[in-house]
């Protein structure tokens, strides 16, 4: 049995580490702070194995040096993208085999938030950084509004109770803003109030499932007729292509 637990880094970045139940060793995934890694390790006995990187921004690749100077581990990452530490470049349709947790992870290319992003699936387990947030999506700093789309229309097309982990908590951001998009959506409606509670007691919201992204998350719902009506009244136009929606509903999110 594999467990996921969160490593909190910064203000709301997860660093996921991953161990199989009897072996010291352990993977993570986005480490951009060493620390709480190497604190996380130590209080659980753990030994560091692998690292897995989805995109090369700073608050998921920062910590990488830090942990390869307690000893080297392999370290997978983005082929299309410029990681020194990276040892094995990935790309879409590559597998990476974790003897450790036995397990095999898929790689997806997710262009849109940076350029050669890329997400790991497994075990019924999404690791996605920054493409796919639960209630949102990453912000398009490299990609252009078609490619994100597309992006993240590969990740809602895995089975509905993949579990997914992204790399920040910002569910109750996300949802609020959601229900600006998508104000009769009652499965909205109840997460809200779910992760108000969670984030009331300082919990973490993860992972959310494939499934109820496809419900909640208004960057899935570009088809739905609701979504595209709200997004019409605040862009003042008409749409007939879901990317046009998504395109809207991200100008929407990003104006505030
Ligand atoms: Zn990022
Ligand atoms: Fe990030």
């Amino acid at each position: 049995m594999i467990t996921v637990k969160p490593v909190r880094a910064f203000n709301d970045n997860y660093i996921w580490l991953l161990q199989r139940a009897g072996d010291p060793r352990c993977v993570v995934v986005d480490p951009g702070d060493a620390t709480p890694v190497l604190l996380a390790l130590a209080e659980q006995g753990l030994e560091l194995s692998t690292i897995l990187l989805t995109h090369h921004h700073g608050d998921h690749t920062g910590g990488v040096r830090e942990l390869l100077s307690h000893g080297p581990v392999p370290v997978y990452g983005p082929a299309g993208e410029s990681i020194p530490e990276v040892t094995q470049p990935l790309r879409e349709g590559d597998t990476v085999s974790l003897p450790e947790l036995d397990l095999e992870l898929g790689v997806f290319d997710v262009p849109g938030h940076t350029a050669g992003h890329i997400a790991y699936y497994g075990g019924g387990m999404l690791f996605c950084g920054d493409t796919l947030f639960a209630g949102g999506c990453g912000r398009l700093f490299e990609g252009t509004p078609a490619q994100m789309y597309q992006s993240l229309e590969k990740l809602a097309s895995l089975p509905e109770d993949t579990r997914v982990y992204c790399a920040h908590e910002y569910t109750l951001a996300n949802l609020r803003f959601a229900l600006k998009v998508d104000p009769d959506n009652r499965r909205l409606q109840d997460r809200v109030s779910e992760v108000e509670t969670l984030r009331a007691a300082d919990e973490c919201t993860l992972p959310s499932t494939i499934g109820e992204e496809r419900q909640t998350n208004p960057f899935l719902r570009s088809g739905d007729s609701s979504v595209k009506q709200h997004a019409e009244s605040w862009a003042g136009e008409r749409f007939t292509d879901p990317v046009e929606v998504f395109a809207a509903v991200r100008a929407w999110k990003d104006a505030g």
